[in-house]
C-alpha cells in the first residue's frame, strides 16, 4: 500500500508493489506555505536502484511483446482516470509545491496532453518499407524498444515532467525507473496508483526515491538502457556526460535565462499581461519563465512602467486560495538563493524598482515567500542579467535595435526559449531566424509547446539531440531497425 499517513516516509514502486526504502535516512517534504510536514522522502540506495531495476528487465519482454494497440489502451484508460482525478490531483500538487491550483491543474493537463499523444503509439512508432532496392530484395525499418529506461525529474513540474517521458516509453513497449525529485514527490505516487489501476503490469514503471545516490546508482546500472534528466544545467551537464560515457542514450535537460525582446509597434497592454505571466506564474520557478525584458526604445519605459504596476498588486497567498495570484517557492534554501540574487543585482548596479525580499503573509508566517521584484538597467553581465534566478524577479534591458537585443541574448549561456513582440512580420522573422535559441514565441509570452511537437533548449539548456515529446520522444525510446530480405 502506499502511505498515506502524514508525517510518515512514502515508499518506493517495485513490481507493482509500494516497498519500504532500504536506506536508513529520509527528508521531509514539507508544504512550503506552511512548512507543515506532509510526508518524508527515503534516500533510497543501490540496492533499491538494483531491485527495481531487475523488476522492470523481468517485465520487459512481457510488455514488450503486448501488442502496441494494447498499450496503448493502458494508457487511454489512465488520461481517463487523470481527467476523472483531476481536482484532487491538483490540490495535493498544490500542496506540495505551493504553485496556485489553477496553475497545478494546467501543468497536469500538460502531462495528460503527453498521455493522449502517446496513445497514438501504433501509428507513431510504424516503419517504412521499399520494396526492390535490388531486384527481389526489400528493405524495411521496423522500431523496436530497447529495454529498461530511467527518468530523473525536477521539483517544478513534479507530475508534468514524468509524464514528458515514461508515457511514451512505456507506449513503445520498454520498462521504466523513475526517481522524482525528492522535494515533491508526492502527488506522482498517486499517478502510478492509476497507471496501475489503468492495467500497466507489475514492473513496467517502477519508482526509486531518494537524491544523488540514487542517480549515481541508476547512471552506473548496467541495465539501464538510457536516461532522461531535467534539472539544472550544471547537474546537466554531469549526467550527459557520465550517461554517455557507460554507452546509454541520454537527454539531459538543463536551466534558462529567457528573453523577451519588445518592439514600440507592439501592444503594450497586451505585451504587459504576457510579461506579468511569464515571469511571475509559478513564481518564477519555471524553465519557460521570462527573465530579462529587452525593450526597444520607447518600449522599454512602458512596458517597465506597466509591469511595476501590475507586480506591485500581486497578491500573495496559499494557491489553495483562489483570490491568490502567487504561491511561496519551494523551501527556504531557495527563498534565501533568490534573496541573495536581488542583493547581489542591487550591489552589481541594477537599480531595484520593487524589492520582494521582506516578503510575508500573516496567515501564513512560516511559508517561503518572495514577492514579485523589478529591475532596472540591467546589464547581461549582472549576476541578474546572466544566472537563472528561478524566482520571481523581473529585469528590464534597454536596446536600440534588434542586433542589440539578440546580441544580448546571444551573449548568455542558456538557450531555451525566448519571444518577441511586434507587429511587423519582418521583425519577427529576423529574430526567428537569428535567436539560436529552441523555443520562440512570436506574440506569445511562454511559447511551450504541446505534446506532439518537441520541448527542449539547445546550448547551456540542453545537452543531446533527441528532445521531450513529440516524434522525438518515439526516436529517443526505439531503435531502428533495417531488415534487406530476398526470398
Ligand atoms: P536539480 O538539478 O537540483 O534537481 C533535479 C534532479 O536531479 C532531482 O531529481 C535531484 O534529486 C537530482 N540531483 C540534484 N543534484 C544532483 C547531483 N549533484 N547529482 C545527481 N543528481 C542530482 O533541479 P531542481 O532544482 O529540482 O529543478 C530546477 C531546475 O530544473 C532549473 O534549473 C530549471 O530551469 C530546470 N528545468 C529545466 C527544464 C527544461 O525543460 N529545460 C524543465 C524544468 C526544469
Amino acid at each position: 500500500m502506499r502511505s498515506t499517513t502524514v508525517g510518515e516516509p512514502i515508499n518506493n514502486y517495485i513490481e507493482g508493489t509500494w516497498v519500504p526504502s532500504s536506506g536508513t535516512e529520509s527528508l521531509p517534504v514539507e508544504d512550503p506555505t506552511t512548512r507543515d510536514v506532509l510526508h518524508r522522502v527515503p534516500l533510497s540506495t543501490a540496492v533499491d536502484v538494483d531491485a527495481a531495476v531487475r523488476a522492470a528487465k523481468t517485465a520487459f519482454p512481457g510488455w514488450r511483446a503486448t501488442p502496441a494497440v494494447d498499450r496503448a489502451r493502458v494508457l487511454f484508460r489512465l488520461k481517463a482516470l487523470l481527467e476523472e482525478n483531476l481536482n484532487d490531483l491538483s490540490e495535493s500538487l498544490t500542496r506540495e509545491h505551493g504553485k496556485p491550483v489553477a496553475e497545478s491543474k494546467g501543468e497536469i493537463r500538460r502531462g495528460i496532453e503527453n498521455v493522449e499523444h502517446a496513445c497514438g503509439i501504433p501509428t507513431l512508432m510504424l516503419g517504412s518499407t521499399l520494396e526492390d532496392v535490388a531486384p527481389g530484395v526489400d528493405c524495411e525499418t521496423i522500431r523496436q524498444p530497447l529495454g529498461v529506461f530511467a527518468g530523473i525529474t525536477p521539483y517544478n513540474f513534479p507530475v508534468m515532467i514524468p509524464l514528458w517521458f515514461w508515457p511514451y516509453a512505456v507506449a513503445t513497449g520498454n520498462t521504466y525507473v523513475l526517481k522524482p525529485s525528492e522535494q515533491d514527490p508526492i502527488t506522482h505516487q498517486r499517478i502510478v496508483d492509476l497507471a496501475a489501476e489503468a492495467g500497466l503490469p507489475p514492473g513496467v514503471l517502477n519508482v526509486v526515491h531518494g537524491d544523488r545516490d540514487v542517480v549515481n546508482a541508476l547512471l552506473q546500472h548496467p541495465d539501464i538502457t538510457g536516461v532522461s534528466f531535467v534539472g539544472s544545467s550544471e547537474v546537466a551537464r554531469s549526467i550527459y556526460a557520465t550517461a554517455a560515457a557507460s554507452g546509454k542514450r541520454v537527454q539531459a535537460f538543463g536551466g534558462a535565462k529567457n528573453h523577451m525582446v519588445v518592439f514600440p509597434d507592439a501592444d503594450y497592454d497586451y505585451v504587459t499581461d504576457a510579461v506579468m505571466s511569464s515571469i511571475f506564474a509559478s513564481t518564477g520557478q519555471r524553465c519557460l519563465a521570462g527573465s530579462i525584458v529587452i525593450g526597444i526604445d520607447d518600449a522599454y519605459a512602458s512596458i517597465r512602467d506597466r509591469v511595476v504596476d501590475k507586480a506591485s498588486a500581486l497578491r500573495l497567498g496559499s494557491g489553495l486560495d483562489p483570490n491568490v495570484d502567487m504561491g511561496p517557492v519551494i523551501s527556504a534554501k531557495h527563498a534565501e538563493r533568490v534573496r541573495g540574487f536581488i542583493d547581489s543585482g542591487t550591489a552589481e548596479g541594477a537599480k531595484l524598482l520593487l524589492d520582494g525580499r521582506d516578503a510575508s503573509v500573516s496567515a501564513y508566517p512560516n511559508g517561503h515567500w518572495v514577492g514579485p521584484t523589478v529591475f532596472d538597467e540591467v546589464k547581461s553581465d549582472m549576476g541578474v542579467g546572466r544566472e537563472e534566478i528561478f524566482g520571481p524577479v523581473a529585469s528590464f534591458a534597454h536596446a536600440r535595435s534588434l542586433d542589440d537585443a539578440l546580441a544580448m541574448m546571444h551573449r548568455n549561456q542558456y538557450g531555451n526559449a525566448t519571444s518577441i513582440f511586434t507587429s511587423s512580420g519582418r521583425t519577427a522573422r529576423e529574430f526567428r531566424y537569428h535567436a539560436g535559441i529552441s523555443m520562440i514565441g512570436v506574440n506569445i509570452g511562454v511559447a511551450a509547446p504541446m505534446a506532439f511537437f518537441p520541448f527542449g533548449g539547445s546550448r547551456g539548456s540542453f545537452y543531446g539531440d533527441l528532445k521531450a515529446q513529440g516524434q522525438d520522444a518515439v526516436e529517443f525510446f526505439t531503435d531502428k531497425r533495417v531488415v534487406i530480405s530476398r526470398w
